[in-house]
């Protein structure tokens, strides 16, 4: 598949991230533009479009980024922690490889916008 996303970019290091973890399936780095104190990204190293495009070959995978969530979560210190997965534009969807939220810190409220 085709990826030119900025995600790409930086899997391959092409532009620089501020990493939180990474291993041979994924790796996490902080949002440029934090909505929370903690605020990661969880991606594939496999350029997989969106959670919509997502496949049963993708099973372990999707489990592996959300233990991956989960482990960064608590290593930034977090009990309370929100996981987003955005699917498309109209949900907010705005780099087109899959991608983990993580984001706490705050209370966040619900529902979302
Ligand atoms: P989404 O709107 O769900 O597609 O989320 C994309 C996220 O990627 C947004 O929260 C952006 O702030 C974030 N983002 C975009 N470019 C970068 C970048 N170069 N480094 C870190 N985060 C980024």
């Amino acid at each position: 598949m085709a990826d030119d996303t900025i995600f790409a970019r930086i899997l391959r290091g092409e532009i620089p991230c501020d990493e939180v973890y990474r291993d041979d399936r994924c790796l996490a780095f902080r949002d440029v533009a934090p909505q929370a104190p903690v605020h990661v990204l969880v991606i594939p190293s496999e350029p997989i479009e969106s959670l919509r495009s997502a496949g049963e070959e993708h099973e372990a995978l999707l489990g592996h980024l959300l233990l991956v969530a989960a482990r960064v979560a608590k290593q930034e210190g977090l009990e309370d922690w929100r996981t987003v997965i955005n699917s498309g534009a109209e949900a907010g969807q705005t780099v087109f490889h899959l991608h983990v939220h993580v984001i706490g810190g705050r209370p966040l409220s619900w529902p979302p916008g």
